[in-house]
């Protein structure tokens, strides 16, 4: 038992190392990868359920590594977020979002929405603000047409989060919150936060119609959403019965690669043209 119990020690320490030295280098190429311009954005777009029109884009984040191929951002937000270079980094998303908004609007899409994800740590930067009103600034943007989703969590600190929030509706941006169900339980702060949307998680879309329960919540959700006056939008849709069944339950917009999935700007364009009512 006392060697098992070493070995076991030294398994889980052999285990931390590789952790911690797996996380240093992906560090140290998130580094390289803002200096050698590895970020890019992909687009999924946002559509009204009722109409098939397109409203809007939900920017994500790809990261082209030059030996490993494109990185999705699940393996490497998180090291982001811990080390802080998730600053310079989500500064990055904004701008080119932004760029890229500004260039879509230039073609006459004017009223189209840009989402882009906000993690909690940028949030409660100091220079926040102030980035996102010089991109808007800067890009002669309408500020209503930004939209920035932040999830459940960052309702832990509403303290100090909800002068940010306030201070980014002043501006007029739109604030929606993701992974809606998923995260802190209190509704309260639905009363108390300058909220424009929820974004149902698409946990709940994809079990719609197999079981009664997550049926019971996604109901739930988009009657209180209604109720309270915010604009509910569902993601994860995979199929059309989804896009009939959330039609019916009073959800108007949605994404998921039922209508597509997230695409590069060029072809998001592509859809644009036949989606985006002139
Ligand atoms: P999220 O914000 O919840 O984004 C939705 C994710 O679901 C995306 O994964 C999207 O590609 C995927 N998705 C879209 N439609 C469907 C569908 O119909 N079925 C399924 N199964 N999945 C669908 P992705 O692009 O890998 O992003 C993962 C997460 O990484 C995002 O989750 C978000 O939390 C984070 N992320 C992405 N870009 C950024 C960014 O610029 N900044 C920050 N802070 N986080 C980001
Ligand atoms: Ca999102
Ligand atoms: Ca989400
Ligand atoms: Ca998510």
């Amino acid at each position: 038992a006392k060697e098992r119990g070493r070995n076991n020690g030294q398994f889980f320490s052999e285990n931390l190392n590789e952790r911690i030295k797996k996380k240093l280098q992906v560090e140290h190429g998130l580094h390289k990868a803002l200096e050698n311009n590895e970020f890019r954005l992909v687009y999924q777009p946002q559509f009204e359920l009722s109409t098939g029109q397109m409203i809007g884009a939900e920017a994500l984040l790809r990261w082209e590594h030059p030996k490993q191929g494109v990185i999705s951002p699940v393996d490497f937000i998180p090291v982001a977020e811990e080390t802080g270079l998730i600053i310079p980094i989500g500064e990055w998303v904004i701008n080119e979002a932004c760029r890229q908004h500004r260039y879509w609007q230039d073609k006459g899409y004017n009223g189209l929405l840009v989402a882009v994800n906000i993690s909690a740590r940028q949030l409660l930067d100091e220079t926040f603000t102030a980035t996102i009103e010089r991109a808007i600034h800067e890009n002669g943007l309408y500020p209503e047409n930004l939209e920035l989703e932040i999830t459940e969590s960052t309702m832990h600190n509403i303290e100090e989060s909800l002068p940010v929030l306030n201070r980014l509706k002043e501006m007029g941006v739109s604030i929606s919150i993701d992974d809606f169900g998923t995260g802190y339980s209190s509704l309260a702060y639905l009363m108390h936060l300058p909220i424009n949307t929820l974004k149902i998680d698409k946990m709940f879309i994809q079990d719609t119609g197999r079981s009664p329960k997550s049926d019971a919540i996604v109901k739930t959700i988009i009657n209180m959403g209604n109720n309270l006056g915010f604009n509910v939008i569902a993601e994860g849709i995979e199929e059309a019965s989804q896009v009939e069944y959330l039609e019916k339950l009073g959800c108007q917009q949605g994404q998921g690669y039922f209508f597509s999935r997230p695409v590069e700007a060029g072809e998001l364009e592509a859809i644009m043209i036949t989606k985006v009512p002139q």
